[in-house]
C-alpha cells in the first residue's frame, strides 16, 4: 500500500468516485490525527517503523478491516459498512474473524500478477496509513515478505533488563525477535 505502487497508478476511479473518496479521506484523516495526537500524550507509539516498502503488494492481497462490535454484529450497520467499501472502495467481502471482528476483503484495484494498483491516487486512508498504524500496536505483525520492521523505542533499556536476568541464549534470542528489540 506504499510507495512500491505510486508509479504505476493508472487512476480507475472514475471523477464521481474519486470525489466521494476525497471526502471519505478527508473525515478519515481528521479522526486519525486526533486519535494519533491523544495517543501522543499517552506516549504513543511505543515503537519506531524501520525499513520501506519493497512494492511486494502483500498488503493489498487481502486487507482487512477491524470494526467494532456493534459494526460487527447488527445487520444494519453491517451491510451499510460492507456496501461502503464494496461501493466506494472496491473492496469485496470474502471473509471474516468473528473473535477479532475483523473484515476481510478483496481489492478490485489490486492487480495480483503486476502488484500494482490501479487507483492508487484515490486509495483509502487506510492503505496510506499502512503499515505506520502498526506503531501503535501492542505487538506489530508484519506480512512476512514486508520490506518494513519495527524497534521497540525502549529497547536497550528492555534488552538490558533480559540480559540480566540471565535467560537460556535461545530464550534471550526468542524474546528480543518477538518484542521487536533490535534493528
Ligand atoms: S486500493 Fe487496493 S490495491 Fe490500492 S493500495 Fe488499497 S488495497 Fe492496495
Ligand atoms: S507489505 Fe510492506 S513492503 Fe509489501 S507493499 Fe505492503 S507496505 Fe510495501
Amino acid at each position: 500500500m506504499k510507495q512500491g505502487l505510486v508509479h504505476f497508478a493508472t487512476m480507475k476511479d472514475g471523477p464521481f468516485r474519486r470525489i466521494i473518496k476525497r471526502l471519505a479521506l478527508l473525515r478519515y484523516t481528521g479522526d486519525l490525527w486526533i486519535t494519533r495526537l491523544v495517543l501522543k500524550a499517552q506516549g504513543e507509539p511505543r515503537y519506531r517503523l524501520t525499513g520501506a516498502c519493497n512494492g511486494c503488494g502483500g498488503c493489498c492481497e487481502t486487507p482487512v478491516i477491524q470494526v467494532s462490535t456493534p459494526v460487527f454484529r447488527l445487520r444494519s450497520l453491517r451491510w451499510l459498512t460492507l456496501t461502503w467499501h464494496r461501493l466506494v472502495n472496491g473492496f469485496e467481502h470474502t471473509g471474516e474473524d468473528r473473535k477479532l471482528k475483523l473484515f476481510i476483503f478483496r481489492c478490485t484495484h489490486y492487480d495480483p500478477v503486476t502488484k500494482q494498483c490501479d487507483s492508487y491516487d484515490s486509495r483509502p486512508g487506510m492503505c496510506r496509513d499502512y503499515p505506520r498504524n502498526l506503531a501503535y500496536s501492542a505487538l506489530p505483525e508484519f506480512l512476512p515478505e514486508c520490506g518494513y520492521s519495527a524497534v521497540y523505542k525502549k529497547s536497550e533499556q528492555l534488552r538490558l533488563a533480559l540480559l540480566k536476568a540471565n535467560l537460556p541464549p535461545e530464550k534471550y534470542e526468542e524474546l528480543v525477535r518477538k518484542l521487536h528489540l533490535r534493528e
